[in-house]
């Protein structure tokens, strides 16, 4: 729907209602209401409510004021413009669910709406199918849907929900989630509790403050929760994708933290020599110590007992903490001068000491896994040499993101055993994936090009889906549907993942290549995609959104994704993508006394670990292989699943980056509605049959205006007589069960109508 070309203008009348760009470039709420006062080929002579009159080209026809529909395709005219304005009515009455055909948009309302989670919805969700035009617009209805075609088509489903950083996916994953345990879960299970307990272990663990969100979730999630062949609820499987782990040792933008357990064992498990989170270095870098309405050592209780209920027993527990604890104290550690070549000595011994004792090992082996590595020079040979300082605060810090990362992973085994004990293999599921969505940041690496793409792969799985739910809403209301064609965006997914050529594969290339830099990576890519067209050289000063400016071709390359084009630099791709635990640290972890960590969290035999993650072996830390051929695994499971699921998509949205209520800004909203693909979703819609009205809305709106004989006829043949009345041909429309299905621009006959009798 670019607004670059006003979609039909016809039947607009002098005099008439229409959104014009305005040309205050910076206006946040993009369009304002003018009045038509002429048109001249493709430019419209407009009037403001303000007094200016201007020529323009970029003018939509808007509706009626006062009548903000549920679903966006019932508005009588949509475009940009009239989308955002129902949105922005709907938004100041607290309506925050719109439907767009088939997608649910929500929009962060930033405060607790209690009418919106009552028992009652949920039976309405429940009552009324698909079509219905008392369906409400609302995350419980397309969770009810996903049930009802699990049922009737016996065939697994999925709610991808997606959305920028705080926009809401969390919440919404939730209310589905709950939706399901209310629909579907046997009141005598206590099924329902571990699967909503899980959440919280989860968020301790994965998610943090951050400048956009108090509550950034910082993996990716895809919950399948399964149901037998009585559709009763009986158990669910948790995957998780591309923990931020760098978090755990570089937290240090202002207005940020780190993970939430830290703060809440440090609080509450007094492991250490302090609680407060000054102490921890670690913590204390961003300046950012506490959440506003967050007390983290009511949350320490909170933690214990959800990691009690997905069924850790009180030694595990203690063990768990122990080790994050341990963490922190590693982080308080200093090798001496980092700027000197000379041998590293711990300058705080005691916070040494404890550190060794928490992961249950001698703290002289502490030390000396810290300040000393071994060199292999042979197969058979090798001797140990002494870390300089900042090698040593290196493979301090990997070490630290290591167990982070498997305490992550291997409590995501723990939830799904205690999700997945009852699971019997080739049950069907309703998949609910949680993941971040586009981002385009000052500096932009290694990490975002995972996450940018896994939203190209899930974008091009959008627009196919999107068809496919079109194709079902025609039919569930009795329409003829004909396929349309459009563009996908397969082209710069070949670009990343390509064979041999692809940024994925290149990049594992040169990191096998003796000798090879950042550099050779830049400059590969760049003669690989010489003629590609999608990934080009910066652009003097810096190219593409977000770009850290002034990267040379050597540093940086530009890439066109579906949402604009973004500047990644290369500074560190390979030592990233290596991300290997040395040996050394490996067999420190095998010396631990502690369960957790010498059966668990020291890498061992990966067959004995696999059988004892039973359902969650997909969370199995992944230590052979790159770091892009792990991401580019994870997310083809990933996407096989989906791929076997219909699919209903939430497109979650942020109206200000302010977090507060009652605050939406259009151009803002605009742009995440255009990065999410829903306006492409729209504007494949227009090429069917974008308008469908409801009989039951038509009817009560115009019926005083028509002859007695008129009123009296059935909705659906009323609606039909007046449109014939008015011109349309039934190539302009199809009548489904409850709606007329009009082409795009032709519900302007009800206006027409409208004018005609006042
Ligand atoms: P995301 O997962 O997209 O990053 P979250 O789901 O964590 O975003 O939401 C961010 C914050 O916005 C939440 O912590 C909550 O304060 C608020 N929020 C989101 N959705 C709702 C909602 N439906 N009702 C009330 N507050 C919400
Ligand atoms: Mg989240």
């Amino acid at each position: 729907m670019g607004d670059s070309e006003p979609k039909k203008k016809g039947g607009l009348k002098l005099g008439s209602k229409v959104w014009v760009r305005d040309v205050d470039v910076q206006n946040p709420d993009v369009f304002v209401i003018a009045t038509l006062k002429g048109i001249a080929g493709k430019f419209a002579q407009i009037e403001t409510e303000t007094g200016d009159k201007y020529e323009t080209d970029l003018f939509f026809p808007a509706n009626p004021v006062g009548h903000h529909q549920s679903d966006h395709t019932a508005l009588l005219h949509l475009s940009d413009a009239t989308l955002l304005a129902n949105s922005k009515e709907r938004y100041a009455l607290d309506e925050i669910y719109t439907f767009v055909g088939p997608i649910l948009v929500a929009i962060n309302p930033f405060k607790y709406i209690e009418r919106l989670y009552t028992p009652d919805l949920m039976g309405k969700a429940k009552k009324y199918p698909v079509g219905h035009p008392d369906r409400p617009a609302h995350t419980f209805s397309m969770a009810e849907a996903a049930y009802m075609q699990l049922i009737k088509q016996k065939k697994p489903q999925s709610l991808v929900v997606s959305g920028e950083s705080g926009a809401g996916k969390t919440e919404v994953n939730k209310q589905c989630m709950n939706y399901l345990v209310w629909r579907a879960c046997d009141e005598s299970s206590d099924l329902a509790t571990r699967i909503l307990e899980s959440n919280p272990v989860l968020e301790a663990l994965g998610n943090a403050k951050t400048v956009r969100n108090n509550n950034s979730s910082r993996f990716g999630k895809f919950v399948t929760m399964r149901f037998n062949d009585r559709h009763r609820l009986v158990g669910a499987e948790v995957q998780t994708f591309l923990l931020e782990k760098s978090r755990v040792v570089a937290t240090t933008a202002s207005g940020e933290r780190n993970y939430h357990i830290f703060y809440h064992v440090l609080c509450g498990a007094r492991l250490l020599p302090s609680s407060e989170p000054e102490w921890a270095r670690l913590l204390k870098r961003s300046g950012c110590l506490t959440i506003p309405h967050v007390n983290d050592q009511e949350e320490y209780g909170g933690l214990v007992n959800a990691l009690r209920n997905i069924g850790v027993s009180v030694t595990e527990n203690r063990e768990v903490q122990e080790l994050v604890a341990a963490i922190l104290a590693l982080g308080n550690l200093t090798f001496g001068d980092e700027d000197n070549d000379a041998a590293s000595y711990i300058s705080e011994p005691d916070v040494c000491t404890l550190a060794a004792s928490l992961l249950g090992t001698s703290a002289s082996d502490m030390e000396a896994a810290l300040l000393k590595a071994t060199l292999k020079v042979s197969k058979t040979e090798s001797y140990t040499i002494e870390q300089d300082p900042k090698k040593a605060v290196l493979g301090r810090d990997a070490f630290c993101k290591t167990i982070y990362q498997r305490l992550f992973d291997y409590l995501v085994v723990r939830i799904n055993e205690s999700l997945g004990t009852a699971l019997a293999p080739g049950l069907d599921f309703i998949g609910l994936l949680d993941v971040f969505g586009f981002e385009i940041f000052e500096v932009i690496s290694f990490e975002q090009l995972c996450i940018n793409f896994a939203n190209e792969k899930l974008q091009n799985f959008f627009l196919r889906a999107v068809f496919k739910a079109e194709e079902l809403a025609y039919k569930n209301d009795g329409i003829r549907w004909e396929a349309i064609t459009y563009t996908d965006n397969s082209a710069i997914i070949e670009v990343c993942e390509g064979k041999d050529k692809g940024i994925f594969p290149a990049l594992d290339s040169v990191c096998k290549a003796p000798k090879a830099t950042d550099e050779t990576l830049a400059t590969t890519l760049h003669e690989n995609h010489a003629r590609t067209k999608i990934l080009c050289r910066p652009k003097a000063g810096g190219g593409g959104k977000g770009a850290a400016k002034g990267l040379s071709d050597k540093e940086a390359f530009v890439l066109k994704h579906f949402a604009g084009d973004v500047t990644y630099s290369v500074l560190g791709w390979l030592d990233k993508n290596n991300d290997k635990l040395s040996e050394d640290y490996e067999k420190f972890l095998t010396k631990s006394k502690k369960v957790l960590i010498r059966d668990f969290i020291a890498k061992k035999d990966e067959d004995a670990k696999g059988s004892k993650a039973g359902a969650g072996a997909a969370n199995k830390p992944q230590v052979q292989q790159t770091v892009s051929k792990g991401f580019l695994g994870s997310l083809k499971k990933l996407l096989d699943a989906l791929e076997s699921t219909d699919a209903h998509f939430i497109r979650c949205i942020k109206p200000n980056n302010e977090l507060k209520p009652n605050l939406l800004y259009g151009a803002f909203v605009l742009t995440q509605l255009k990065c999410s693909g829903t306006l492409e979703a729209v504007e494949l819609m227009q090429r069917g049959f974008p308008s469908r009205i409801p009989y039951a809305s038509i009817h009560e709106r115009y019926k005083s205006f028509m002859p007695d004989f008129v009123q009296a006829l059935p909705p659906s043949e009323f609606v039909e007589a007046i449109a014939l009345a008015y011109g349309l041909t039934k190539e302009d429309y199809q009548l489904g069960m409850y709606k007329i299905f009009m082409r795009s621009g032709k519900a302007n006959f009800l206006e027409e109508l409208k004018d005609a009798n006042l």
